[in-house]
């Protein structure tokens, strides 16, 4: 694609990032295929090339208009787009940039301004626990949108250990997450539990939170790399020196949205001199649960109960396109012994959860969300799991049957 940019973005960092990846789409529309929202509106400007034109113009001195920043709010950011494009379009990165510009220049309603900020301001901040809990409590109050969301759920009493105590010389670390641990309060409990069984240690540095994803989402830039060098300053003593025993040998996420953000680190923080080698190192360590248990899995099969039921699966976007891992919680599972149950369409389509979008385009992400769980549910298993909090509250919140975390019926099985 040829590209002339403005003079505003010409030779700038965004400007050189967004004419490079402009560059590559060759416009061939295969992505078009793949695309969610191009699905269910039919419209090329909510499709990934009509938003690739859209960010291109943008760069090229057009006015973006409310009209330009709805068609890129309606991007899920699920990344379906990448792995069907044979051009290898950096898409994610473009709308990225692409936001930030318009953002800048096209003002939102008041109401709308608001919902951000409070999503941007109340989600990452430590307050989220305790102000959840007072949500659940005012939960019949809450305007629908909210109610929705507010599922928390407490902590099974199931008798187990709450957190192991145990010190072994092969040592993780766990990013614990901001919204997780008030929304599922057994997900990093049950980690660390099933780790330990097979003799590895699980931290948690207190000083982390947020992995910088929520602010990205909602185009506050700035915000989120300040989120990402407080965690690089967190995790930084674990890596090297250790704390409380000798260094960890990784980052784990089991949430897949903070996972597909903190390997990214080393790439968003390139052009910082004083983090950028550190980034790189955080980003080097970081694996995905289903990664670090696969290597595992010999060791644990023989400690599991019996689980004859088979389970659905549903596989994040961040797990199969952000962090380009088709297949591999499906291969985990599969290995620890569980009989695994996958949509027979559709498998690859994203649930409508997507971060905060499920808040801010509820309509669009209920309508996904029903589509995914018309699929899952008809695969008759009596519960589905995901890797990713975000989408085992969305799915839950349309649904009957239990949608948990996968660690938790690793979990259950070993203590059975
Ligand atoms: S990221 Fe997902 S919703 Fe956005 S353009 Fe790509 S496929 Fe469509
Ligand atoms: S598949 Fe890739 S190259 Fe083709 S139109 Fe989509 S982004 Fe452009």
């Amino acid at each position: 694609m040829q590209t002339a940019l403005h003079p505003e973005f010409a030779g700038t960092a965004d400007g050189l990032r967004a004419e490079a990846i402009l560059r590559k789409c060759v416009h061939c529309g295969f992505c078009l295929a793949t695309c969610p929202t191009y699905q269910l509106l039919g419209n090329e400007l909510d499709s990934p090339r009509g938003r690739i034109y859209l960010v291109k113009q943008v760069m090229e001195g057009a006015q973006p208009t409310r009209a330009t920043q709805l068609h890129l709010d309606r991007c899920l950011t699920c990344r379906n787009c990448e792995t069907t494009c044979p051009s290898g379009v950096d898409y994610a990165d473009l709308l990225d940039i692409g936001r930030r510009v318009v953002e800048a220049k096209v003002s939102r309603p008041q109401q709308q301004r608001l919902l951000r900020w409070l999503l941007r301001e109340g989600l990452p901040s430590r307050a989220f626990g305790p102000l959840l809990r007072i949500g659940a409590a005012l939960r019949p109050l809450l305007p629908p949108v909210l109610r929705r969301k507010i599922l928390a759920r407490p902590a099974p009493a199931n008798g187990r250990t709450p957190w192991p105590q145990a010190k072994h010389p092969r040592r993780v670390l766990l990013l614990a997450g901001c919204v997780q641990p008030g929304l599922e309060p057994n997900i990093n409990p049950a980690t660390a539990r099933v780790l330990d069984a097979v003799g590895v240690q699980t931290q948690v540095a207190p000083a982390a939170g947020c992995c910088g994803a929520i602010r990205a989402h909602l185009a506050d830039q700035s915000g989120s790399l300040a989120d990402i060098r407080r965690n690089i300053d967190a995790w930084w003593p674990y890596l090297t020196s250790g704390v409380d025993g000798p260094p960890v040998e990784a980052i784990i996420m089991n949430a897949s949205g903070c996972g597909v953000t903190v390997k990214e680190y080393g790439h968003l923080l390139a052009a910082d001199p004083h983090y950028a080698a550190k980034a790189r190192r955080v980003s080097a360590l970081t694996l995905d649960l289903s990664e670090f248990v696969a290597a595992l899995a010999p060791a644990l099969r023989g400690r599991l109960g019996t689980h004859a039921a088979a389970i659905a699966v549903h596989v994040p976007c961040t797990l199969a396109h952000g962090q380009r891992l088709p297949g591999r919680l499906e291969a985990v599972l599969r290995d620890l012994g569980f009989t695994v149950a996958v949509a027979p369409q559709e498998h690859h389509l994203c649930c409508g959860s997507a971060g905060t979008y499920s808040v801010l385009q509820a309509t669009l992400a209920t309508q996904l969300r029903d589509r995914k769980l018309a699929q899952l549910t008809r695969l008759q298993a009596p519960s589905i799991v995901s890797a990713n909090i975000g989408c085992i509250q969305h799915l839950q919140s349309g649904t009957a049957v239990p949608v948990r975390h996968w660690i938790e019926l690793v979990d259950d099985a070993l203590f059975q």
